[in-house]
């Protein structure tokens, strides 16, 4: 093992080979020219006997690793959706490390459980959400997502069971609700919790990709009348393909008429309610029974942290809540133990980073960059509207612009333009300079670009946008 003495003078060296890497990003292409298994060949098959200096475990690591790493931090990054950190997290993630501890209760690290309750009201007052919502990190969105739609089953089972007795059937009456551009952890939760993917009604969405409340409505009816039971409804705010952006105010009324717990998926643009001027958006998300957003996509502390609201914490320790003797401690009437609000037993000490990171770009600071992503994306579409090559392809409330090249001439549903398109993208990514992902909307092929690295600047959307009308053909 290595001595703490050579521990002490490879921590330095790595904290200046971090401050670097982050400083020459521009310089290395965004993704990695790599074929499937070529870093594996490199790769030892069997682990070492004895123990290697750790100067060749990092220099293997800058030799093998780093050529096959994507550069999420990338100013030319514009992929799916931004898996940000900030130096500050960065650093509230090496001092978690140095802790190494796991704070499954309140026992087993207070401060972490009380940091943890400290962030989730600062992010209850940042987003707007009323006082009525209690809130706890989990690993991901989906994780939240699960876990609200598990929450939901408990609840219509036991609603069930008090009204029709032993009578009532478990879970194989259950219908969970969400638009056809809800993430796919809605269609994956559904089947892990047991009700089955038959049961999940995908809404079809209108033209600004958000639920058609008219298509619901009718669903929730023709389910209830066929003795079927709403269980959940899923609203989203910010659709993974086009930031599309559900009516949950409509929505909402609707969920308590049929008795559906109502969940609102807000991973990305959650972020944004921090900001006033977006908060039309977010309307109604007050009566929703669950709430969660991402601030390891936009809110600058890094992957895994995504923060879970509920208005009743009571369902969430019905559901998830497990007190073997080893666990149990003096102190449990008084304190939460975090081990009972989510699926694994075992936590990392996520709070702190958030802590670290809204301290240092204060809440002001946090929307100056969000508010400069918004600007970029204006400028991105602008771009694209003002070229008779290319076209956008749905609204861009948040950071993100759907679009597609379509020489003039061509007819708007010409079979030719995915492909087209396709090819454009890979021509693109392929120069390593930039990376931008795809989608499709209503069946065409369409380019996501997502703006969200805290490197990026004007400059580097515009050379990303000479770059894609020079390629195309
Ligand atoms: N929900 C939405 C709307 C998303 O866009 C995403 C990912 O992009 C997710 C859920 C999944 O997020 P996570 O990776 O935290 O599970």
């Amino acid at each position: 093992m290595m001595p703490l003495t050579e521990f002490r003078a490879r921590a330095h060296r790595l904290a200046d080979w971090m401050a670097d890497y982050l400083e020459t990003l521009h310089a290395r292409r965004v993704s990695p020219e790599v074929r499937p298994g070529e870093i594996r060949r490199q790769l030892p098959v069997a682990p070492p006997g004895e123990g290697e200096p750790f100067e060749r475990s990092f220099a293997d690591f800058e030799r093998i690793v780093l050529p096959g790493m994507t550069h999420w931090d990338h100013p030319a990054f514009f992929a799916y959706f931004p898996g940000d950190h900030s130096p500050a997290s960065i650093l509230a993630e090496m001092a978690t490390a140095a802790l190494g501890a796991q704070c499954m209760s309140w026992n087993t690290s207070p401060a972490a459980t009380e940091t943890e309750q400290a962030m989730m009201e600062w992010l209850r007052q940042m987003v707007g959400l009323p006082g009525t919502f209690t809130g706890v990190l989990q690993d991901t969105a989906s994780s939240a997502t699960l876990v609200a739609l598990l929450e939901a089953r408990e609840r219509a089972t036991r609603f069930a069971y008090a009204r029709e007795g032993a009578a009532a059937a478990g879970a194989d009456r259950l219908v969970v609700y969400a638009s056809e551009e809800a993430h796919s952890s809605v269609a994956k939760g559904v089947r892990l919790a047991g009700l089955g993917e038959g049961r999940l009604r995908r809404i079809p969405a209108d033209d600004r990709f958000a639920m058609r409340v008219d298509l619901l409505a009718r669903a929730l009816e023709a389910d209830r009348a066929a003795g079927l039971i709403p269980c959940a409804i899923v609203a989203t705010i910010g659709t993974t393909s086009s930031t599309g952006v559900d009516d949950v105010a409509a929505i909402a009324p609707l969920a308590a008429r049929y008795g559906a717990w109502l969940h609102v998926d807000a991973a990305y643009a959650g972020s944004a309610a921090i900001l006033p001027e977006l908060r039309a958006h977010f309307r109604g998300v007050e009566h929703a029974d669950s709430f969660v957003f991402n601030p390891h996509k936009w809110l600058f502390a890094q992957f895994d942290c995504s923060a879970y609201f509920v208005r009743d914490p009571g369902h969430l320790i019905a559901t998830c809540g497990a007190s073997p003797e080893y666990l149990k401690w003096s102190a449990d009437d008084q304190v939460a133990n975090f081990r009972d609000w989510g699926i694994p037993l075992g936590r990392r000490f996520r709070a702190l980073k958030l802590w670290w990171v809204i301290r240092d770009f204060g809440v002001e600071g946090l929307r100056r960059v969000l508010r400069e992503h918004i600007r970029l994306a204006g400028v991105v579409r602008r771009l694209v509207e003002e070229d008779p090559d290319f076209e956008v392809l749905a609204p861009s409330p948040f950071g993100l612009v759907c679009f597609r090249s379509r020489p003039a001439g061509m007819a708007a549903d010409d079979p030719a333009l995915d492909g087209l398109n396709r090819d454009l993208l890979a021509r693109v990514n392929a120069t390593g300079k930039a990376l931008l992902t795809h989608t499709t909307l209503k069946g065409r092929y369409a380019i996501r670009w997502s703006i969200g690295s805290l490197q990026v600047s004007e400059q580097v959307v515009r050379d990303t946008w000479a770059l894609m009308r020079s390629l195309r053909r």
